[in-house]
């Protein structure tokens, strides 16, 4: 199965704030007027195949587009729901369970407003870590359990969806998820095919940017090859970055961000 699967963060009215602050924050946040043309963008996308993740379980045309917003920033409610539902679509809305009720983000009351107006609600971890992948398997079941637990006793139903803080796959990441109640995990890895581990179906998703045109956000609906190769280089150059650097390479990246 294919998935196409567009992940975006905040988008911010001017002077509002939203979502994690910072210049590297800031590089994800798009503006109202960008948002509304990459919806104008995707208005070809059938209903059909406007799902929900939680519908990939069973037959589903080909292929899905899915719409995810990471973070938990107030904008969720505020500015992209409307959007979204004048649209018609649904939003994947992953909250950062530790910063509810925080300025600039979600509270209780608004992610259960979410949900009642038809989004879908899932796990962002607890606190956000930037290398996910580098946690001991303790810390990594508590910042799953700790989250899908209070999402789900928010919400009065199992929380069965979650994205990964950073994107990045990992198999411990995977399994610990699985053992939290997660069925459905979202990375950043730029790839249109589903996996599977542990339980847990693994979609990977293609990041819009501050700034991305909707030419891009329709080239990535579509699943066009050319965009998805650009996407899959450039987040694999960073990876590899990462993977040389670890810890300097997030020290490099907060100097460079001016935070
Ligand atoms: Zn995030």
């Amino acid at each position: 199965m294919r998935v196409h699967a567009l992940e975006y963060h905040d988008v911010m009215e001017s002077g509002q704030e939203s979502g994690f602050p910072g210049r590297a924050a800031d590089s994800y946040k798009l503006s109202v007027t960008d948002f509304e043309a990459h919806l104008l963008a995707l208005a070809d996308i059938t209903s059909e195949a406007r799902c929900s993740a939680l519908d990939l379980a069973g037959p589903v045309p080909a292929p899905p587009v899915l719409l995810t917003f990471d973070d938990g920033g107030c904008s969720a409610l505020t500015t992209i729901a409307p959007r979204l539902e004048r649209a018609g679509w649904r939003g994947h809305f992953f909250v950062t369970t530790g910063r509810l009720g925080q300025p600039g983000f979600l509270t209780e009351a608004g992610v259960r407003e979410l949900r009642s107006r038809g989004h879908w609600i899932g796990s962002h971890s607890e606190s956000h870590p930037l290398r996910m992948a580098a946690l001991t398997d303790a810390e990594l079941r508590r910042e799953w359990s700790h989250s899908v637990g209070r999402l789900s006793d928010l919400l009065g139903s199992p929380v069965t969806l979650a994205s990964v803080p950073g994107g990045g796959f990992s198999r411990r990441v995977a399994s610990t998820a699985a053992a939290a109640g997660i069925r459905v995990l979202f990375t950043s890895e730029p790839e249109v095919g589903v996996k599977h581990h542990a339980g847990v179906r693994v979609i990977g998703r293609f990041t819009l940017r501050r700034g991305d045109g909707s030419i891009r956000a329709a080239r990535f609906a579509r699943g066009a090859a050319l965009a998805r190769w650009r996407e899959w280089t450039w987040w694999n150059g960073k990876k590899l970055a990462k993977a040389i650097g670890g810890p300097a390479y997030l020290g490099l990246r907060r100097a460079l961000m001016g935070e």
